[in-house]
């Protein structure tokens, strides 16, 4: 089957292009991000592969129809990026990966907390400039710690059960409770949540309910000088609302893989560019502030299962089977 494989790095192509080769689909890669102009050089394949920050609304849905594409494989879990109504309406099939490694994004979030706390970040360039001096230094025992999960399905799930092996108090929150995480923690409402959680981590997934569950009144119910952590996706989160909590001190650190306008950022090299993002410069200023750019996914083995379920997808809809992982 032939696909057209969008916003395509190195690391993409060379795993995708590894499993392709198991079941015999043509890849063509383009760098470039969807977009309702890119869709065009979808002209000719049946299916288009896409990430987490190509666009897939409706227009660009209805690009890619006009130029016969009957199959979207998202190489990614969320899906907060496509319209699915949109898709329903013009009758393109979705797919995607939705759990390329338990253990990838939930080993990511401990680094994030791990680091901020412990500032080795800091720490980390000081020693390379001969600076062997501790102040500013000083973190805290994560042991005996209360930590608020938001979300425990797959990736939140595996947060918990490190977190628990840390020692911590785990506080969960999720509309609905997992089993598995019962004997790790102890489900809770969220104002309990954030008003006893020393660290708040976000594992829920962005829908209309989730958007901005981090705003202004939520960070009042923080403890001062909370941990905030997102690893999941930015629009989670109100950045104003969370910059003027840094300045008032009521977040005492942040960390985040994702942002609510990464889309013009993330996943390039933009180190002679003028960033004209004038919050996420702010964020930067900060020195309690930890941001890595949507790579809490990024393992080898996260990128080998994402490749291995892409293609399966392409197999399925080629052979006409129902897709094992459908969204629509
Ligand atoms: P999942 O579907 O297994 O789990 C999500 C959990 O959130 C479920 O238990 C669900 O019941 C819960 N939930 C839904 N609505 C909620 C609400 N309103 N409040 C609280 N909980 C709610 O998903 P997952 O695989 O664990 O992934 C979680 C999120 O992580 C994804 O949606 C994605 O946005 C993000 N993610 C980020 C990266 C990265 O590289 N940074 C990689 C993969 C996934």
């Amino acid at each position: 089957m032939r696909c057209a494989v969008f916003s395509a790095k190195p690391y993409d192509i060379e795993f995708l292009s590894d499993a392709a080769k198991k079941c015999q689909h043509e890849l063509e890669y383009f760098e470039v991000r969807l977009s309702p102009t890119s869709a065009k050089l979808a002209e000719g394949f049946e299916a288009v592969c896409a990430f987490v920050n190509d666009d897939l609304q409706r227009s660009t849905l209805q690009s890619l129809q006009r130029v016969g594409v009957k199959l979207v494989a998202l190489r990614c879990a969320g899906f907060n990026q496509l319209d699915l109504t949109a898709a329903r309406e013009l009758g393109i099939c979705v797919a995607r990966v939705p759990a390329y490694s338990p253990h990838a994004v939930a080993e990511h979030t401990l680094a994030l907390i791990l680091s901020l706390n412990r500032k080795i970040h800091k720490a980390y360039q000081r020693v390379r400039e001969n600076n062997f001096g501790l102040d500013g230094l000083m973190g805290f025992d994560l042991h005996g710690r209360t930590v608020g999960v938001i979300g425990t399905g797959t990736i939140g799930q595996n947060v918990v059960r490190i977190l628990h092996g840390f020692g911590c108090n785990v506080l969960m929150y999720d509309v609905r409770q997992s089993d598995n995480c019962l004997a790790l923690g102890c489900y809770c409402d969220l104002d309990r949540l954030f008003g006893e959680s020393d660290i708040v981590t976000l594992h829920c997934p962005l829908n209309e309910a989730t958007r901005y569950l981090i705003n202004h009144d939520s960070i009042q119910k923080m403890k001062p000088g909370v941990m905030l952590v997102n690893t999941s996706r930015g629009g989670l989160v109100d950045t104003a609302a969370v910059i003027n909590g840094l300045k008032t001190k009521q977040i005492g650190s942040l960390a985040l893989d994702v942002y609510e306008e990464e889309g013009a950022l993330f996943f390039e090299d933009l180190s002679q560019v003028i960033i004209n993002d004038d919050v996420f410069s702010r964020l930067l200023t900060f020195p309690n502030v930890l941001i890595t750019s949507h790579q809490a996914f990024f393992t080898e083995q996260a990128m080998h299962e994402i490749a291995r379920v892409t293609m399966q997808s392409l197999t399925e809809f080629e052979q006409n089977q129902s897709l094992s992982n459908a969204i629509c």
